[in-house]
């Protein structure tokens, strides 16, 4: 059984995914990892705007392996690498490019082959798994999102205020909705979850419910 869940930045979908999988005993698939760590590897090599084609290539050449609920880039475990805020502010070199998006859609399917999976990103419903038996869309309010991504960066020794994760925030809303392919939008079939107000747990509760009632 494929479990899809899709939504905008900080709705709190990673965590969300992780827990559900666990609760499921399926496997979890962080989707935006992959994006993340292809721009990494652009970063790292000086890669940037305009230079679309040679990101399609090392994207092609890459090694990453989602194994564990690691990010494993050329053998290298990459997980904390990948969340600072300049590979946010950049992961855009990988979402925005086709290529690069058609790869990790089939690498996505290759590690799906054959297995229970939660897997979660902005196009999994719609692209990666459009045959999948059941669909979230998981969202919230922009302000609570942002409160939300601003405690674990802050938890995580980054200095930034919330106005700079509210306008980041909006970049990336903007660009996930407007990507001409792979763009964020909640599939016909998907069920929407607001997630403003509830606790994790409450919000796992209801997830776990709904791939209950559908399996
Ligand atoms: O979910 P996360 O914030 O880690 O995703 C990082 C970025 O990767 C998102 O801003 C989004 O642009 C992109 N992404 C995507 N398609 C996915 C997952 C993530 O374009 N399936």
């Amino acid at each position: 059984m494929i479990v899809t869940i899709d939504g905008p930045a900080g709705a709190g979908k990673s965590s969300i995914a992780r827990r559900l999988a666990e609760r499921l005993s399926f496997q979890f698939l962080d989707t935006g990892a992959m994006y993340r760590a292809v721009a990494l590897a652009a970063l790292r090599r000086g890669l940037s705007d305009g230079d679309g084609d040679a990101i399609a290539k090392l994207a092609g050449e890459l090694s990453i392996d989602m194994r564990h609920e690691r990010t494993i880039l050329n053998g290298e475990d990459v997980s904390a690498a990948i969340r600072t805020s300049d590979v946010s502010a950049a992961v855009y070199l990988a979402a925005d490019n086709v290529a690069v998006r058609q790869r990790l859609v089939e690498l996505q399917r290759q590690i799906a082959q054959g297995r229970d999976t939660v897997t979660e990103g902005r196009d999994q419903g719609t692209v990666a798994f459009p045959e999948a038996q059941c669909k979230i869309f998981l969202t919230a309010s922009p302000e609570e999102r942002a409160r939300r991504r601003l405690a674990e960066l802050v938890a995580r020794g980054e200095p930034i205020t919330l106005e700079q994760v509210l306008s980041q925030q909006a970049d990336r809303d903007r660009r996930d909705a407007e990507r001409p392919v792979g763009a964020l939008i909640k599939a016909p079939d998907a069920i929407e979850v607001w997630t403003d107000g509830l606790t994790p747990e409450e919000v796992v509760d209801r997830l776990e419910q709904i791939v209950r009632s559908q399996q």
